[in-house]
C-alpha cells in the first residue's frame, strides 16, 4: 500500500523524542544514581505512572524515602509523546474486567476514570503545572455508514458501562458541524470527560513536583534488573521494600518480561501553526479532542499554538519486541498520517508537516490494565494502558500507593488490582498476528470506506486473531 509525501517545513524535525519537547526544549538529564541507596519505595520509570505513584506515596506519608530511577530523562517514553487526550476511556472491554469482578465493579471502574480526568486537572493546578489543560471534551466521529454503525453500537454499549445522557451524547451532523467541520463525517458523539494537554509539559511538570515533594529522580540510570528488595543499575543498587515496575512499551526490554505487554507503536505529525482562514473553515473553538471509529483509527488535537497534531498507528511492531527510542518515524507513515489529516480536513492542505514521531505504548495480551503488587516479594507494576494511559497512570499510581500502604480502599478493589494475563506469543507467531491484525484492518477500513453499511468480516477476524 503506497502513501503520498507529505509537504515538509523547511525546519521539519523527524523524532527528537517529540514535538512536544521541541517546543519546550528536551531537557538536559540530570544526575544518575551515585551508588548504593536504601530506600522505603523504588520505581522504575519516570513516566506518569512512576511518577503519579511517587507523588501519592510522598503525599500520604512524607516521611517514606522514594526514589525513582529513570533510563534517560523523566517523560522520555510515552508520557512525552502521546496525544494529549486526557481521556476517561478504560483501555480494553468493560465486559472483561467485569467477568472477574462483576458489572459493578466495571461501572465503578469507569467512574473512577471519570473523576481521575478531573483529579488530574486539579493536581496540575494546585502544582502549578501549566500544561495547556482545556477541558473541552472529545468528539468522536463516524465517517461513513459502517463506522456510524459501530458508532451506534459504542453508545449502546457506554450506556451498559456507567455513561449517562451527561456523560456521553449523540450529536447531529449540524451539532457537529457547529464544533468542527469534518468531510464525510456522517455523525458524531460527544463526552465532556476528556480534556487536551500538551503531554511533556505535564511529565516535566510533574517530575518537578515529586522532587519538591521530596522524592529522589535520578535520570541517565538504566535499571539492568529488578528482583525481591533490588533495583539493580550500571551505578548502583536501590535496595528498598517494594519495587515497582512502571516501564510499560519498555517492559520487554527488561530481564524475563520479553512477553508480557507487546510495545506497540503510535506515530504522530504536527502541522505548521495554521492561519486564521483555516480555522474560520474548520471551527474547533472548543479544543475538543477528535477520534474516529475506523479500526486503523486517528487521534487529533488543536494545540495551543493552532497547530493540529495528528496521530495514528503507523508500523505498529517492530519484530522482537524491538523499540525505537528517539521516535524517528518512517516516511511511509508521515505520507499516510498527512493524507488521513487532509482528507479529514481538505482546508489544511496548504500547510506544511513540522514533526513527525512515535513513541511505544503496553498491549497486554487480553487489552485490557492492570496494578499488581505481591504483598509476598513487594514487587508491582501497573501499566499495559493500550493507548489510554493519560488518565489511567494517575488512577493507577493511586492504586499502586493504597496497595503499598496496605489501604484495602473502593481504589485498591478496582477491577485491575491483581490481573493476570497470559504472556504474548513466541516470534514469529507473534509479529504473524499482529501485522496480520493490522493488515486486515487496513483493508476493512478501505472496504467500509466504499459504503459498506456493517462492520467488514475482515475487521472480525483480526479481533478474533489477537484478541482484541
Ligand atoms: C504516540 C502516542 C500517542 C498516545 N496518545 C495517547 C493519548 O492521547 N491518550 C492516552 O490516554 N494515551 C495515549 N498514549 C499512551 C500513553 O501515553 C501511555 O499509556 C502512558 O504515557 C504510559 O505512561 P507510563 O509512565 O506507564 O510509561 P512511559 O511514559 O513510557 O514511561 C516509562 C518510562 O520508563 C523508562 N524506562 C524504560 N525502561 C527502563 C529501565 N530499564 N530503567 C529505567 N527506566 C526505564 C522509560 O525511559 C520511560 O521514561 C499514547 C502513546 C503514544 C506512544
Amino acid at each position: 500500500m503506497c502513501a503520498m509525501n507529505a509537504p515538509l517545513s523547511p525546519d521539519f524535525v523527524n523524532g527528537e523524542v517529540s514535538f512536544w519537547y521541541r517546543s519546550i526544549g528536551v531537557p538536559e538529564p540530570g544526575d544518575p544514581l551515585g551508588g548504593d541507596r536504601e530506600a522505603d519505595v523504588a520505581i522504575v520509570g519516570a513516566g506518569y505512572t512512576g511518577l503519579w505513584t511517587a507523588y501519592y506515596l510522598k503525599k500520604a506519608d512524607p516521611s517514606l524515602r522514594v526514589v525513582v530511577l529513570e533510563k534517560e530523562f523523566a517523560g522520555f517514553g510515552a508520557s512525552g509523546r502521546n496525544g494529549g487526550w486526557l481521556t476517561a476511556a478504560l483501555a480494553g472491554s468493560p465486559g472483561r474486567y467485569a467477568r472477574t469482578h462483576g458489572r459493578d465493579a466495571a461501572r465503578r471502574f469507569q467512574h473512577a476514570m471519570f473523576e481521575s480526568v478531573d483529579e488530574v486537572i486539579r493536581v496540575a493546578g494546585e502544582e502549578g503545572v501549566d500544561a495547556d489543560i482545556v477541558k473541552g471534551g472529545l468528539l468522536t466521529v463516524a465517517r461513513g455508514p459502517a463506522q456510524a454503525a459501530r458508532l451506534r453500537e459504542e453508545l449502546a454499549s457506554q450506556r451498559e458501562w456507567g455513561w449517562g445522557e451527561d456523560d456521553v451524547r449523540p450529536l447531529s451532523r449540524d451539532e457537529l458541524d457547529g464544533r468542527l467541520r469534518v468531510t464525510g463525517a456522517l455523525g458524531a458523539t460527544w463526552t465532556p470527560h476528556c480534556a487536551r494537554v500538551q503531554p511533556a509539559k505535564l511529565a516535566r511538570g510533574l517530575a518537578a513536583a515529586v522532587r519538591r515533594l521530596g522524592v529522589e529522580v535520578h535520570e541517565r540510570t538504566p535499571v539492568v534488573r529488578i528482583a525481591p528488595g533490588r533495583a539493580i543499575t550500571p551505578y548502583g543498587t536501590v535496595r528498598a521494600s517494594h519495587v515497582l515496575r512502571c516501564t510499560e512499551g519498555f517492559t520487554a526490554t527488561l530481564p524475563g518480561h520479553h512477553r508480557d505487554w507487546l510495545p506497540m507503536n503510535s506515530s504522530m505529525i504536527v502541522t505548521e501553526p495554521l492561519p486564521e482562514d483555516v480555522w474560520t473553515a474548520l471551527g474547533w473553538h472548543g479544543r475538543e479532542l477528535l477520534g474516529d471509529m475506523a479500526h486503523y483509527y486517528m487521534y487529533a488535537q488543536r494545540t495551543a499554538d493552532d497547530r493540529i497534531a495528528f496521530g495514528g498507528r503507523g508500523r505498529p511492531y517492530l519484530y522482537g519486541s524491538r523499540v525505537d527510542d528517539r521516535g524517528h518515524t518512517h516516511a511511509w507513515t508521515v505520507g499516510a498520517l498527512w493524507e488521513l489529516l487532509t482528507s479529514f480536513f481538505p482546508a489544511v492542505a496548504d500547510a506544511r508537516v513540522a514533526h513527525a514521531w512515535s513513541g511505544v505504548l503496553g498491549v497486554p495480551r487480553d487489552w485490557c490494565s492492570a496494578v499488581h503488587l505481591d504483598p509476598g516479594t513487594g514487587l508491582g507494576w501497573a501499566g499495559g494502558y493500550t493507548g489510554h494511559g493519560v488518565t489511567a497512570a494517575n488512577l493507577a499510581g493511586r492504586t499502586l500507593r493504597d496497595l503499598v500502604l496496605r489501604r484495602d480502599t473502593e481504589t485498591s478493589r478496582l477491577p485491575w488490582t491483581g490481573r493476570r494475563v497470559r504472556a504474548w506469543e513466541p516470534e514469529p507467531l507473534r509479529w504473524l498476528g499482529v501485522h496480520s491484525m493490522y493488515r486486515l484492518y487496513r483493508l476493512a477500513d478501505a472496504r467500509e470506506s466504499r459504503g459498506m453499511r456493517r462492520t467488514s468480516a475482515l475487521a472480525r477476524i483480526a479481533d478474533m486473531i489477537t484478541g482484541h
